[in-house]
């Protein structure tokens, strides 16, 4: 067990549902697990509106209910969850060094959970309107466009599930896909083109969100078939075009793939004995509440086989 209060046999990064399980697990193990939970305790589900697919809730379950259960259940063996940032890593020696805001840690085992960002459109005045009219989480920003009609953004699952959720506040809904075929499972796709307020624009894609008065009100669009340009009037625009892996902190020190995603081995196991990975920040294909839990146990598990080896 640790000899100091800064060293670890294991620290979590990150709080998402892989975090959260592998904290539990590691719990149970009698490791007393301290996580890391980066800015936001839960991670993407945590924003979630409702979860459909985790086994156990048959009418699904809100996303920051099921975070609050993760995270109950994992703090009732022993887990240590502290709001706080990861700032660096040094992953050249054992005990890894591990920075946060608060101070400098030291661990035997690491498991690394700190996930995915929404992928940006890098266009124009993106950055410029974030909370003013541009968004990423409909479950956040849906009740500001009560009465109101807004774009999408995608062609995926996301895409289409935000946009279903925000036809409970807007009037109409507008997916704007730069294909003529979505990427979205067939479900969603039927749900999509079954609801009345949602239409598609295909073909195009977004080249610039023009304001005015500080909240948007404009998308200037070009059809990628005919070049055309267009003038599409709106307040709000919700991109969901995929997901970015948070792996900066990594860079030169863990294998990543060609996407930055962290290559982990059948074992979790990234390219640094005693360092595994779980989660979307190693998943760029499942990436579901329920694969992103069963690679945070499988990652826990390891890192205790791990832990019981070193000692001998
Ligand atoms: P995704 O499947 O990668 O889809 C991203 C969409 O954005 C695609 O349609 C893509 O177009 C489009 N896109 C990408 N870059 C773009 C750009 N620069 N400009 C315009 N459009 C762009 O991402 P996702 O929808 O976030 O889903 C991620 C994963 O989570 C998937 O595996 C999905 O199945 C899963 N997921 C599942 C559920 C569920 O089961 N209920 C819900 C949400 C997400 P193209 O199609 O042309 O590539």
């Amino acid at each position: 067990m640790s000899e100091n209060e800064f060293h670890h046999p294991l620290i979590i990064v990150g709080s998402g549902p892989a975090g959260l399980t592998a904290a539990l697990y590691a719990a149970r193990a009698n490791l007393q697990p301290l996580v890391f939970t980066g800015m936001q305790l839960g991670g993407q589900v945590a924003l979630t509106h409702i979860v459909e697919n985790y086994p156990g809730f048959p009418e699904g379950i809100g996303g920051q209910e099921l975070v609050d259960a993760f995270q109950k259940q994992a703090e009732r063996f022993g887990a240590r969850i502290e709001f706080d940032q990861v700032t660096a890593v040094d992953l050249s020696e054992r005990p890894f060094k591990v920075t946060t805001y608060s101070g400098e840690y030291t661990a035997d085992a690491l498991i690394l959970t700190t996930g995915a960002n929404p992928r940006k459109l890098e266009v124009p005045g993106e950055t410029e309107y974030v909370g003013r009219g541009v968004s990423y989480c409909g479950t956040c920003d849906g009740h500001f466009f009560q009465g109101k009609e807004v774009a999408v953004v995608g062609g995926g699952d996301s895409a289409l599930e935000e946009g279903i959720f925000l036809t409970r506040y807007a009037t109409k809904v507008t997916i704007i896909h730069r294909r003529d075929e979505l990427r979205a499972s067939k479900l969603l796709q039927q749900r999509a083109f079954n609801n009345p307020k949602i239409e598609f624009i295909w073909d195009t894609v977004v080249t610039e969100i023009i304001g005015q008065d500080g909240q948007v009100n404009k998308l200037r669009l070009k059809n990628v078939k005919s070049g055309q340009e267009s003038d599409f009037p709106t307040e709000g625009i919700f991109i969901f075009i995929g997901h970015i892996p948070n792996t900066e902190l990594f860079v030169g020190q863990l294998e990543m793939d060609e996407q930055g995603y962290l290559v982990v081995a059948r074992f979790m196991q990234t390219s640094v004995p005693g360092v595994f990975a779980a989660g979307e920040v190693a998943d760029s294909h499942f990436r579901q509440v329920i694969t992103s839990a069963g690679m945070g146990a499988a990652a826990a598990m390891q890192a205790i086989h791990f832990l019981e080896e070193q000692n001998g």
